[in-house]
């Protein structure tokens, strides 16, 4: 059963089996699923032609074969920089296609030498493996979940090892073989490692591209589409539990209820698109001012919110006074000429047992107040 042909017709089938799961995520264009899809795809086909050895000529069976080997790892290295959103080619992975082209030419029909030929293909794999390795480890988001990426730097890392170890002992003579059916044990160790190369590759980079799946839905559900402040759902939930580890750390917090003036007439002067580039710019200004920590988003139609966690009611009103007075200098250049804006802010800090909506329902109240007041002014509760 453990024989080399099983072992690769085996791979061939696992490797049809990715291209139909990549394949099902063919419609989301996410980055790089192409690429991945063209590496099973040649390197079925490469497989193929390994499994022919001694039926078909070397040209096909060892060259062709080990090229495309070779050229399906480069392909899942391109998709993978692109998932990643690099989009620089890794040239010097293309010079060495070239190289390995030319060596198994030459240790094929000059110098006929399985050694040197296995070393050298070894070699290459080994080098792009560990290029997986460091682009994963490199590449890992810091807020969202980290496996897919471990996956698969654990398995780019083993398959980097376990080519390094078969370059050496290839290249260092210490196995003797002239072809790669032949059954010796670490002949057959080595290929189980290359069966179990594509399988894992493939299953790792489902999981990327599932999570990237996942988050834009997160994203939809949790960012507004216009201005990049969190929905008013994310607002509450994470709002939530901002207050809660506040409470826990006995560190005050505050709310800004934040309504953007008379837009009604913004939107009537200028056109609703006019008012829309307002709120854009107005969730742009305040994300760039505020702190890391602040919680922002829109709460509905030019009504926002403003989370501040270790902060006093009375900083707040300093905190969101300035970025008032910061605002009316300022002369937005995004902005339609003479389109200037103001805001009006209601404030409260949070007090022991109550819940997020019950401070709201007060910094709102501030809020009315302010505007019954002549509108362009912070004031608390
Ligand atoms: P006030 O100073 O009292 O807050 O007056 P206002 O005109 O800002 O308040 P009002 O609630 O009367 O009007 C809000 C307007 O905001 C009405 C609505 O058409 C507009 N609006 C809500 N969502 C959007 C949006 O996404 N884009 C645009 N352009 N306008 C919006
Ligand atoms: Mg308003
Ligand atoms: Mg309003």
């Amino acid at each position: 059963m453990l024989n080399p042909l099983t072992l690769l017709l085996v791979t061939v089938l696992s490797g049809v089996m990715a291209m139909a799961v990549l394949g099902s995520l063919w419609r989301a264009a996410i980055p790089g699923v192409g690429y991945w899809i063209a590496a099973n795809a040649v390197a079925i086909a490469g497989l193929l032609a390994f499994a022919l050895q001694g039926h078909a000529p070397r040209l096909l069976t060892f060259v062709a074969a080990n090229e495309m080997l070779a050229i399906a790892l480069l392909l899942v290295l391109e998709g993978s920089l692109r998932f990643l959103g690099r989009n620089r080619r890794p040239w010097s992975a293309y010079a060495g296609l070239v190289v390995v082209l030319a060596g198994i030419c030459y240790w094929t029909f000059v110098v006929p030498d399985f050694g040197a030929r296995v070393t050298l293909v070894s070699v290459y794999h080994a080098a792009l493996y560990g290029a997986l390795f460091v682009l994963m480890v490199r590449g890992r988001p810091p807020h969202r979940p980290r496996y897919s990426y471990y996956f698969l730097a654990a398995t780019a890392l083993l398959l980097c090892a376990g080519h390094t170890s078969r370059g050496i002992m290839y290249g260092f003579g210490l196995i003797a073989q002239k072809n790669l059916m032949e059954v010796l044990p670490p002949n057959i160790l080595f290929l189980v490692l290359g069966i179990l190369a594509q399988p894992f590759l493939s299953i790792g980079v489902v999981m990327l591209a599932h999570d990237r799946l996942a988050e834009r839905l997160e994203r939809l559900a949790n960012v507004d589409d216009l201005t990049g402040a969190l929905s008013r759902r994310a607002f509450l939930d994470i709002g939530t539990a901002l207050l809660n580890a506040s409470l826990r750390n006995g560190l005050p917090a505050a709310i800004a209820i934040v309504d953007i003036d008379s837009f009604k007439a913004v939107n009537d002067t200028h056109g609703h698109a006019a008012g829309d580039q307002v709120l854009s710019h107005f969730a742009a200004f305040v994300a760039r001012e505020l702190r890391v920590g602040d919680v922002f988003g829109r709460l509905g139609g030019e009504e926002f919110g403003v989370l501040c966690p270790a902060t006093t009611a009375a900083e707040a009103v300093v905190l969101l006074d300035r970025l008032r007075t910061r605002l009316a200098a300022s002369a937005p250049a995004e902005l339609p000429r003479g389109l200037g804006y103001t805001f009006s802010v209601g404030v409260d800090q949070h007090r022991r047992g109550e819940s997020l909506e019950q401070l709201m329902g007060r910094a709102d109240r501030a809020l009315y107040a302010a505007k019954a007041a002549g509108r362009n002014r912070v004031m608390a509760a």
